[in-house]
Protein backbone atom coordinates (compact mmCIF):
# COMPACT_ATOMS: atom_id res chain seq x y z
CA UNK A 1 0.00 0.00 0.00
CA UNK A 2 1.01 3.40 -0.86
CA UNK A 3 1.60 6.02 1.55
CA UNK A 4 0.10 9.27 0.52
CA UNK A 5 1.01 10.90 3.84
CA UNK A 6 4.89 10.77 3.30
CA UNK A 7 5.05 12.97 0.50
CA UNK A 8 6.49 16.40 -0.28
CA UNK A 9 3.73 18.52 0.95
CA UNK A 10 5.59 21.50 -1.01
CA UNK A 11 5.58 20.06 -4.79
CA UNK A 12 2.19 18.85 -4.08
CA UNK A 13 0.85 22.07 -3.03
CA UNK A 14 2.80 23.22 -6.43
CA UNK A 15 0.94 20.16 -8.44
CA UNK A 16 -2.40 21.02 -6.70
CA UNK A 17 -2.39 24.38 -7.92
CA UNK A 18 -1.00 23.56 -11.52
CA UNK A 19 -4.22 20.81 -11.28
CA UNK A 20 -6.92 23.56 -10.31
CA UNK A 21 -5.69 26.24 -12.72
CA UNK A 22 -6.15 22.81 -15.14
CA UNK A 23 -2.44 23.58 -16.23
CA UNK A 24 -0.94 19.81 -15.59
CA UNK A 25 1.64 19.19 -18.03
CA UNK A 26 1.58 15.91 -19.89
CA UNK A 27 4.78 14.77 -18.40
CA UNK A 28 7.39 15.34 -15.44
CA UNK A 29 10.30 14.32 -14.18
CA UNK A 30 10.49 14.25 -10.70
CA UNK A 31 13.47 14.60 -8.77
CA UNK A 32 14.05 13.36 -5.57
CA UNK A 33 16.82 11.66 -3.29
CA UNK A 34 14.10 10.06 -1.69
CA UNK A 35 12.20 8.13 -4.75
CA UNK A 36 9.72 6.64 -2.08
CA UNK A 37 8.61 9.83 -1.17
CA UNK A 38 8.29 10.96 -4.62
CA UNK A 39 6.59 7.91 -6.24
CA UNK A 40 4.20 8.51 -3.17
CA UNK A 41 3.93 12.24 -4.67
CA UNK A 42 2.59 11.29 -7.90
CA UNK A 43 0.29 8.58 -6.53
CA UNK A 44 -1.31 11.53 -4.48
CA UNK A 45 -1.39 13.65 -7.69
CA UNK A 46 -3.59 10.81 -9.16
CA UNK A 47 -5.47 10.58 -5.98
CA UNK A 48 -6.29 14.14 -6.43
CA UNK A 49 -7.55 13.51 -9.62
CA UNK A 50 -9.82 10.79 -9.22
CA UNK A 51 -11.04 10.93 -5.59
CA UNK A 52 -15.05 11.17 -5.19
CA UNK A 53 -14.16 12.54 -1.25
CA UNK A 54 -15.21 16.03 -0.02
CA UNK A 55 -11.20 16.58 0.65
CA UNK A 56 -9.25 15.64 -2.05
CA UNK A 57 -6.95 13.30 -1.97
CA UNK A 58 -8.91 11.34 0.85
CA UNK A 59 -7.21 8.24 0.56
CA UNK A 60 -9.93 6.57 1.45
CA UNK A 61 -12.85 6.20 -1.04
CA UNK A 62 -13.20 3.71 -4.01
CA UNK A 63 -11.33 5.34 -6.21
CA UNK A 64 -8.31 6.49 -3.85
CA UNK A 65 -8.69 2.75 -2.56
CA UNK A 66 -7.77 1.44 -5.76
CA UNK A 67 -5.14 3.68 -6.99
CA UNK A 68 -3.12 2.92 -3.92
CA UNK A 69 -3.55 -0.67 -3.86
CA UNK A 70 -1.75 -0.70 -7.36
CA UNK A 71 -5.41 -1.43 -9.06
CA UNK A 72 -6.57 1.50 -10.88
CA UNK A 73 -7.19 0.49 -14.14
CA UNK A 74 -6.27 4.04 -15.32
CA UNK A 75 -3.06 4.58 -13.00
CA UNK A 76 -0.07 2.70 -13.88
CA UNK A 77 3.35 2.13 -13.18
CA UNK A 78 6.57 0.82 -14.06
CA UNK A 79 9.52 -0.31 -12.53
CA UNK A 80 12.71 -2.18 -12.87
CA UNK A 81 11.31 -5.40 -10.56
CA UNK A 82 14.61 -5.97 -9.86
CA UNK A 83 16.49 -5.89 -12.95
CA UNK A 84 19.19 -3.34 -13.40
CA UNK A 85 17.53 -1.79 -16.43
CA UNK A 86 13.69 -0.68 -17.75
CA UNK A 87 13.64 -1.97 -21.09
CA UNK A 88 11.74 -1.23 -24.12
CA UNK A 89 9.49 -4.65 -23.38
CA UNK A 90 8.22 -2.93 -20.38
CA UNK A 91 7.63 0.38 -22.23
CA UNK A 92 5.85 -0.97 -25.41
CA UNK A 93 2.62 -2.61 -24.06
CA UNK A 94 2.06 0.56 -21.88
CA UNK A 95 2.33 2.82 -24.42
CA UNK A 96 0.19 0.34 -26.75
CA UNK A 97 -2.23 0.54 -23.60
CA UNK A 98 -1.98 5.01 -23.16
CA UNK A 99 -3.25 5.04 -26.45
CA UNK A 100 -6.46 3.88 -25.55
CA UNK A 101 -8.76 6.72 -23.52
CA UNK A 102 -8.86 6.07 -19.99
CA UNK A 103 -11.09 3.55 -18.63
CA UNK A 104 -13.23 5.35 -15.52
CA UNK A 105 -11.34 8.62 -15.40
CA UNK A 106 -10.45 11.95 -17.82
CA UNK A 107 -7.08 11.18 -17.55
CA UNK A 108 -4.60 8.55 -16.79
CA UNK A 109 -1.20 8.38 -15.37
CA UNK A 110 1.50 6.71 -15.72
CA UNK A 111 4.61 6.53 -13.19
CA UNK A 112 8.20 5.25 -14.14
CA UNK A 113 10.18 4.47 -11.31
CA UNK A 114 13.84 4.37 -11.41
CA UNK A 115 13.45 6.24 -14.66
CA UNK A 116 17.34 6.29 -14.79
CA UNK A 117 17.60 3.04 -15.70
CA UNK A 118 15.64 3.30 -19.01
CA UNK A 119 17.57 1.86 -22.17
CA UNK A 120 18.72 3.99 -24.92
CA UNK A 121 15.57 2.04 -26.86
CA UNK A 122 13.13 2.48 -24.23
CA UNK A 123 13.56 6.24 -23.95
CA UNK A 124 13.26 6.89 -27.22
CA UNK A 125 10.16 4.81 -27.71
CA UNK A 126 8.55 7.21 -24.78
CA UNK A 127 9.50 10.27 -26.50
CA UNK A 128 6.72 10.89 -28.62
CA UNK A 129 4.06 10.05 -25.58
CA UNK A 130 6.04 12.33 -23.59
CA UNK A 131 5.55 15.20 -26.18
CA UNK A 132 2.22 14.97 -27.28
CA UNK A 133 0.16 12.00 -26.06
CA UNK A 134 -2.26 10.46 -28.63
CA UNK A 135 -4.85 9.96 -25.03
CA UNK A 136 -4.80 11.68 -22.01
CA UNK A 137 -2.10 10.95 -20.06
CA UNK A 138 0.38 12.18 -17.36
CA UNK A 139 3.19 10.50 -17.58
CA UNK A 140 5.41 10.80 -14.23
CA UNK A 141 8.90 9.95 -14.66
CA UNK A 142 10.83 9.49 -10.97
CA UNK A 143 14.41 9.37 -10.82
CA UNK A 144 17.35 10.21 -7.86
CA UNK A 145 19.62 11.17 -10.81
CA UNK A 146 18.64 13.48 -13.16
CA UNK A 147 22.34 13.55 -14.60
CA UNK A 148 21.38 10.18 -15.83
CA UNK A 149 18.45 11.00 -17.46
CA UNK A 150 18.92 11.55 -21.32
CA UNK A 151 18.80 14.99 -22.31
CA UNK A 152 16.08 14.00 -24.83
CA UNK A 153 13.72 12.75 -22.03
CA UNK A 154 14.70 15.93 -19.71
CA UNK A 155 13.46 18.40 -22.46
CA UNK A 156 10.34 16.73 -22.58
CA UNK A 157 9.50 17.42 -19.43
CA UNK A 158 8.91 19.39 -16.60
CA UNK A 159 11.46 18.93 -14.07
CA UNK A 160 10.66 19.09 -10.75
CA UNK A 161 13.37 18.98 -8.15
CA UNK A 162 12.19 17.82 -5.09
CA UNK A 163 15.79 18.67 -3.17
CA UNK A 164 16.14 22.41 -3.77
CA UNK A 165 16.71 24.66 -1.04
CA UNK A 166 15.88 21.51 0.92
CA UNK A 167 18.65 19.40 2.78
CA UNK A 168 22.14 21.69 3.08
CA UNK A 169 24.72 19.66 4.08
CA UNK A 170 26.24 21.53 7.95
CA UNK A 171 28.53 23.04 6.11
CA UNK A 172 26.19 24.87 4.18
CA UNK A 173 23.73 25.44 7.39
CA UNK A 174 26.28 26.82 9.23
CA UNK A 175 27.45 29.38 6.37
CA UNK A 176 23.44 30.70 5.74
CA UNK A 177 23.38 31.32 9.70
CA UNK A 178 26.34 33.51 9.56
CA UNK A 179 24.39 35.57 6.93
CA UNK A 180 25.84 34.43 3.63
CA UNK A 181 23.43 34.33 1.04
CA UNK A 182 22.42 31.09 -1.41
CA UNK A 183 24.57 33.02 -4.33
CA UNK A 184 27.34 33.32 -1.86
CA UNK A 185 27.73 29.92 -1.16
CA UNK A 186 27.99 28.72 -5.07
CA UNK A 187 30.92 31.04 -4.93
CA UNK A 188 32.19 29.24 -1.62
CA UNK A 189 31.75 25.59 -3.42
CA UNK A 190 34.98 24.54 -3.55
CA UNK A 191 37.57 25.84 -0.48
CA UNK A 192 39.59 23.49 -0.33
CA UNK A 193 43.08 25.19 -1.00
CA UNK A 194 41.59 28.31 1.28
CA UNK A 195 40.41 25.92 4.05
CA UNK A 196 43.90 24.51 4.08
CA UNK A 197 45.12 27.63 4.49
CA UNK A 198 42.72 29.14 7.04
CA UNK A 199 44.01 25.83 8.98
CA UNK A 200 47.53 26.30 8.71
CA UNK A 201 47.08 30.38 9.60
CA UNK A 202 45.56 29.55 12.90
CA UNK A 203 47.29 27.05 13.67
CA UNK A 204 50.33 28.92 13.47
CA UNK A 205 48.80 31.81 15.47
CA UNK A 206 48.47 29.75 18.01
CA UNK A 207 52.08 28.36 17.70
CA UNK A 208 53.17 32.25 17.81
CA UNK A 209 55.14 30.72 14.30
CA UNK A 210 57.12 33.00 12.13
CA UNK A 211 55.16 31.46 9.18
CA UNK A 212 52.01 33.20 10.22
CA UNK A 213 52.23 36.08 8.17
CA UNK A 214 53.29 34.15 5.29
CA UNK A 215 50.76 31.93 5.47
CA UNK A 216 48.25 35.16 5.42
CA UNK A 217 49.68 36.58 2.72
CA UNK A 218 48.78 33.13 0.62
CA UNK A 219 45.46 33.72 2.36
CA UNK A 220 45.19 37.16 0.83
CA UNK A 221 46.00 35.91 -2.55
CA UNK A 222 43.42 33.02 -2.49
CA UNK A 223 40.69 35.04 -0.99
CA UNK A 224 40.08 37.47 -3.88
CA UNK A 225 36.68 38.13 -3.29
CA UNK A 226 34.86 39.86 -0.85
CA UNK A 227 33.05 36.62 -0.23
CA UNK A 228 35.99 35.00 0.04
CA UNK A 229 37.50 36.94 2.55
CA UNK A 230 33.97 37.04 4.88
CA UNK A 231 34.52 33.29 4.65
CA UNK A 232 38.28 33.36 5.64
CA UNK A 233 37.08 35.72 8.86
CA UNK A 234 34.28 33.34 9.37
CA UNK A 235 36.15 30.28 9.71
CA UNK A 236 38.58 31.75 11.57
CA UNK A 237 36.13 32.77 14.08
CA UNK A 238 34.54 29.02 14.24
CA UNK A 239 37.82 27.83 14.89
CA UNK A 240 38.45 30.23 18.21
CA UNK A 241 34.94 29.61 18.91
CA UNK A 242 35.65 25.90 18.96
CA UNK A 243 39.12 26.74 21.17
CA UNK A 244 36.61 28.74 23.33
CA UNK A 245 34.36 25.90 23.91
CA UNK A 246 37.50 23.40 24.63
CA UNK A 247 39.17 22.36 28.00
CA UNK A 248 42.27 22.99 26.38
CA UNK A 249 42.67 25.63 24.24
CA UNK A 250 40.16 28.46 25.95
CA UNK A 251 42.27 31.04 27.14
CA UNK A 252 43.78 31.06 23.51
CA UNK A 253 40.32 31.27 21.87
CA UNK A 254 38.71 33.84 23.63
CA UNK A 255 41.55 36.14 22.98
CA UNK A 256 41.21 35.25 19.51
CA UNK A 257 37.78 35.95 19.44
CA UNK A 258 38.74 39.23 20.87
CA UNK A 259 40.88 40.34 18.59
CA UNK A 260 38.70 38.78 15.09
CA UNK A 261 35.90 41.27 16.76
CA UNK A 262 37.97 44.19 16.43
CA UNK A 263 38.75 43.28 12.90
CA UNK A 264 35.51 42.86 11.69
CA UNK A 265 34.96 46.77 13.03
CA UNK A 266 38.32 47.36 11.47
CA UNK A 267 36.65 46.09 7.85
CA UNK A 268 33.71 48.04 8.33
CA UNK A 269 35.98 51.01 8.38
CA UNK A 270 37.49 49.78 4.74
CA UNK A 271 40.48 48.41 6.42
CA UNK A 272 41.81 45.90 3.15
CA UNK A 273 41.84 42.29 3.72
CA UNK A 274 45.66 42.18 3.53
CA UNK A 275 46.06 44.85 6.47
CA UNK A 276 43.32 42.67 8.73
CA UNK A 277 45.78 39.53 8.51
CA UNK A 278 48.74 41.46 8.85
CA UNK A 279 47.33 43.41 11.71
CA UNK A 280 45.79 39.77 13.53
CA UNK A 281 49.45 38.13 12.80
CA UNK A 282 51.55 40.90 14.55
CA UNK A 283 48.96 41.72 16.95
CA UNK A 284 48.77 37.93 18.48
CA UNK A 285 52.22 37.29 18.35
CA UNK A 286 52.83 40.37 21.40
ZN1 LIG B 1 -10.48 9.67 -2.50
Amino acid sequence: MIDINNISRKQADFLANAYNKNQLAHSYLFVDNDETRALNTAYWLACLFNCTGENKPDGTCINCQQILSGNHPDVLLVKPEGRQTLGIDQIRPLKEELAKSPVESTRRFFLIKDAQKLTLPAANALLNLLEEPVAPVVSILITNNVDQILPTIRSRTQIIKFNENEKRDDRQSVLIENGFSVEELEELDDTKKVDQEIKYFYQELLERNDLALVSAHKLVDLANTTVLQNYVLLMLKLYAQKDLESSMNQRAGARMLEYLIEIDKMKFSNVNFRSLLDYLALKWRR
